[in-house]
């Protein structure tokens, strides 16, 4: 009979959001007159930027034209969206990049998996905790892991535990490592890393000849000066690094899906037998294999982000989200509750009141403030004791959770 890939098998059946989604029916079929404010999955709410949607709608009817109609794209992107990148985005960072190291996708949680394809399963990898699932699961699925203890973590996985006591800043792993994924701004602690921090993992990578898989898909939400935007802002890290961004937070593309990564020539890393060959171009292999590019219209809408007016609009509703953030984590505090993040990133993360049980803490905060979050043991081990509320609501639904949280926890 025909093998199904057992690694799956490995992977904990209870996933995060299907367990808080049960909770969250039940509460509401004992409790149907009970107003919810859902401050717990990490999607956006407010709609595109207006320059956006008309270049959206442009690219549609380009299509709708045989003389500017557009079949297949390049597999890596338009020039076009990735040279307005170059410019926009990484130049004013002091970063530059090449038109061909920056391949455009329908995201990056496809693309921080897919990466994988390109490395071979020996290698060790290293992964916060808590942590976004993906970079764990994706891992489990492609066979470079045991199975899971007790607790959550996966043999043969290296983790990297982020607390308090570090300042959600990991330790450098005590093993010798392959792969090291890290986000920053973090989904879910909502901390950043200081230059200082980026160079020294930068350095450690290049020591150890190590890769390091860098998420920025809450760049945008950067608020504080002199806190690196791209790992590419460490000078070496073009020789370790592979970055991936999105479009979905910055922009609210989370349903039009367009983001990218970049893989710069320099990165190598080492064939079975001992040759040094850049990742660049089994990456671009890779895409032009199994992608078909990003839609048009879905390009035309992304590069339009980048328009003087496009981007003043889009960080308009990243304010709008940031002073969510700061009514959170300000008014959390009045009530004596530690909190962490929400000053660079839309989440905070909260010690649970009394140092009770993440999941107790979601019980509770259901039951007693009708208020939905994220229990921060869902991210790990690491995260017991934590708690996720995410700043992506509403004004008025966050002020009325704040309220909530106030009256029961204040004093
Ligand atoms: C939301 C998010 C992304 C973006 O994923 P897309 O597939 O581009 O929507 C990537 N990384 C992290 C950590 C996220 O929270």
């Amino acid at each position: 009979m025909t093998r199904l890939n057992d690694n799956y098998l490995k992977l904990k059946a209870g996933y995060l959001f299907p367990e808080i989604a049960k909770r969250v029916k039940e509460f509401s079929k004992t409790n149907p007159e009970a107003k919810l404010i859902r401050l717990g999955i990490g999607d956006v709410t407010r709609p595109l930027a207006p320059a956006v949607i008309k270049a959206f709608h442009d690219g549609i009817d380009d299509l709708a034209k045989a003389e500017t109609f557009h079949g297949y794209g390049p597999e890596q992107g338009y020039d076009w969206l990735i040279n307005t990148i170059i410019e926009k985005a990484y130049l004013p960072l002091g970063v530059s990049l090449k038109t061909n190291e920056i391949f455009i996708s329908d995201g990056s949680k496809c693309d921080s998996a897919n990466i994988l394809d390109i490395f071979d399963t020996s290698n060790k990898v290293a992964i916060c905790d808590p942590v976004y699932p993906v970079y764990n699961d994706t891992n489990v699925m492609v066979g470079r892991s045991g199975e899971a203890d007790e607790k959550g973590y996966y043999a043969g996985i290296v983790y990297m535990p982020c607390t308090e006591e570090n300042h959600f800043t990991p330790a450098f792993p005590e093993q010798k490592v392959d792969l090291i994924y890290l986000c920053y701004p973090n989904n879910p602690t909502g901390t950043v890393a200081t230059r200082e921090q980026l160079k020294a993992w930068v350095d450690y990578a290049t020591k150890n000849k190590a890769i390091i898989l860098f998420d920025a898909a809450y760049e945008a939400f950067i608020s504080e000066p002199g806190i690196p935007h791209s790992i590419y802002e460490i000078e070496g890290a073009k020789s370790c690094a592979i970055e991936f961004r999105s479009f979905s937070k910055t922009a609210g593309f989370t349903g039009v899906r367009c983001g990218l990564t970049v893989v710069p020539e320099e990165l190598m890393a080492m064939t079975a037998g001992g040759e040094e060959l850049s990742l660049n171009k089994l990456w671009n292999r890779r895409q032009g294999t199994k992608f078909n590019g990003v839609s048009y219209p879905v390009q035309k809408a992304a590069a339009a982000v980048y328009s003087d007016e496009g981007w003043a609009q889009v960080m308009e509703t990243i304010s709008y989200y940031m002073e969510n953030a700061k009514v959170i984590k300000e008014g959390l505090a009045n009530a004596g509750i530690t909190c962490y993040g929400g000053v660079n990133a839309p989440y905070i993360w909260l010690k649970t009141p009394g140092g009770i049980g993440s999941w107790d803490f979601f019980n509770k905060l259901i039951n007693e403030c009708h208020v939905v979050g994220t229990p921060g043991s869902g991210f790990g081990p690491s995260g017991e004791g934590y708690f996720r509320l995410s700043a992506f609501g509403s004004q008025q639904n966050v002020a009325e959770a704040v309220n909530r949280i106030q009256k029961k926890w204040g004093k």
